[in-house]
């Protein structure tokens, strides 16, 4: 009986392999930071080769460490930033540039041209994405317009899709569903590349991956003289929503790190926003695809990060939980519009702004409606969800590093009033793709049997009075508004 799980979740700033038991434990885990490239523009780039390289050498340590019979391993998963593009040598599999992170916007001379040609709805029906250079196609035409390598000697792949290239004996040009979902190429529809995106954006199909399942076999990873299976692969927001067993329609989950990100599973079919949010795939499994719906908060746990690095708030954004609890005023309003605010306000212009100060107004208070912010813009987003999808949210799993903040999360469950579901363990994004591999090899028979090994960590449970919760939501928007107003009459 094959006891283990690998997986690989190669990140924006570290590369990270996870062991995984047969009772969905993990019993190892390590990682090597990836470097961004200093750079004088405004691109962000990795360094593809480093990103390999972290990988390879990961894979090692874990079985040197644990003394890990590669016999006993039953697959190697991978998960990965989504977006981020590569182009490597069909002949070498190395790569002939540096990788675009998903994170770089200057690409948007190429997109800018794209929404100016009239593209927007096209591309929104057949992908269920807004033109941005955030998506892989624009990245893939400014790395063709600056490369001069013969076109029959390149492939192009998202992180997992180069990894399996350059892993598996079988030298395999592959990618997932999941990942495919966000190059702005694919359609979500019918679940083929589009032939009619391709030929407006002038990309070649011959230098795309073969799209399959999450739950394919996508080659064979040689450790020694055995051939360990690659199989479950998907993007890091969906093997999340997967990690966290939100397999039915309306279970969502929100990762609350530096950002938020928030994913609802909306079923068999595609749901379309009116209001910006992105429909994707979620996963294809069993031969059958969930879709979910996605939304993202510019300034999550880093407007705390915010309070602590500019105004010496705390010394830890920790600290502001016991802050949040000490407070007992209400009337306070942040809004970190640091960067603009997305969904559903679309405002790039909008600064930040701090409301209702008075005479006693203390730095707790402060804390407190930092926090809160956190929770408000989070239900704009589920709020924007439950309208566009007629959807009902069941529950709402939460990870990252601000969803420790208990104060936060208590506050986040009473004004969405729906339950808040916190797992014990908090690399829940490994496990998505550690589960769909195990569910193909029979290693666990069910969703259910899976459900049973989980550890909750707690549940957050609405407690105080919807009239009083909907009442301060009216009095954010309102927070808002006034900010908004703001820029209007400085310009
Ligand atoms: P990422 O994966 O995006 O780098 P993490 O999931 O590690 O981020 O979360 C880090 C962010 O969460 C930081 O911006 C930090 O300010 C915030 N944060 C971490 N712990 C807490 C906490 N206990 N309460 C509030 N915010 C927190």
């Amino acid at each position: 009986m094959k006891k283990y799980l690998i997986v690989i979740d190669q990140g924006t700033t570290s590369s990270r392999v996870v062991l995984i038991d047969s009772k969905t434990k993990i019993i190892d885990q390590d990682f090597i930071e990836i470097k961004r490239k200093d750079n004088n523009n405004s691109e962000v780039l990795t360094d593809a080769n480093e990103i390999l390289f972290s990988v390879n050498d990961l894979l090692k340590r874990l079985f040197q460490r644990n003394n890990l019979d590669p016999k006993l391993v039953s697959s190697i998963s991978i998960t990965n930033q989504r977006e981020t593009t590569v182009l490597w040598s069909a002949k070498t599999g190395k790569p002939i540039s540096d990788a675009i992170s998903w994170q770089s916007k200057h690409t948007n001379y190429i997109t800018d041209k794209w929404i100016e040609l009239g593209y927007t709805e096209l591309v929104f029906d057949k992908t269920g994405l807004l033109i941005n250079p955030y998506f892989s196609a624009s990245k893939i035409k400014h790395l063709l317009i600056n490369n001069n390598s013969d076109i029959n000697n390149i492939k192009f792949g998202t992180v997992d899709s180069f990894l399996i290239y350059n892993l598996s004996v079988e030298k395999n040009h592959y990618t997932d569903i999941s990942n495919a979902s966000r190059t702005m190429l694919f359609n979500i529809n019918n679940k083929e590349y589009d032939d009619e995106l391709l030929e407006l954006f002038n990309i070649p199909k011959s230098i795309l991956p073969k799209v399959l399942s999450n739950d394919s076999l996508y080659g064979h990873y040689q450790y020694k003289d055995t051939l360990i299976p690659i199989i479950g692969v998907a993007g890091d927001q969906q093997s999340a929503l997967f990690g966290h067993l939100c397999t039915e329609v309306g279970e969502s989950k929100v990762t609350y790190g530096t950002g938020c990100f928030i994913l609802t599973n909306t079923g068999d079919k595609p749901k379309y926003s009116n209001n910006g949010l992105l429909t994707t795939i979620a996963w294809d499994l069993d031969n059958k695809t969930t879709y979910a719906m996605e939304g993202s908060v510019f300034m999550g746990g880093s407007a705390v990060g915010w309070m602590k690095d500019k105004l010496n708030l705390v010394n830890h954004a920790n600290e502001s939980e016991a802050m949040a609890y000490e407070s007992n005023n209400d009337n306070v309003f942040v809004v970190p519009a640091f960067v603009g605010l997305g969904a559903p306000y679309w405002d790039n212009e909008v600064q930040g702004s701090i409301l209702g100060l008075e005479a006693n107004t203390s730095k707790l208070d402060i804390m407190k409606a930092t926090l809160n912010s956190i929770a408000y813009q989070v239900a704009d987003i589920l709020n924007l969800m439950k309208n566009d999808t007629k959807i009902d949210i069941k529950s709402i799993a939460v990870d990252g590093g601000a969803s420790n903040n208990n104060y936060l999360m208590q506050f986040q469950s009473d004004l969405i009033n729906v339950n808040l579901i916190q797992n014990v363990e908090s690399e829940i994004t490994s496990l998505g793709v550690a589960f769909m591999a195990g569910l193909k090899l029979g290693l666990w028979k069910s969703i259910e049997e899976i459900k049973n090994l989980q550890k909750i960590k707690k549940i957050f449970v609405p407690i105080v009075d919807q009239s009083k919760t909907n009442k301060l939501y009216r009095k954010w928007r309102k927070a808002v508004e006034v900010t908004r107003m703001f820029k209007e009459e400085k310009q």
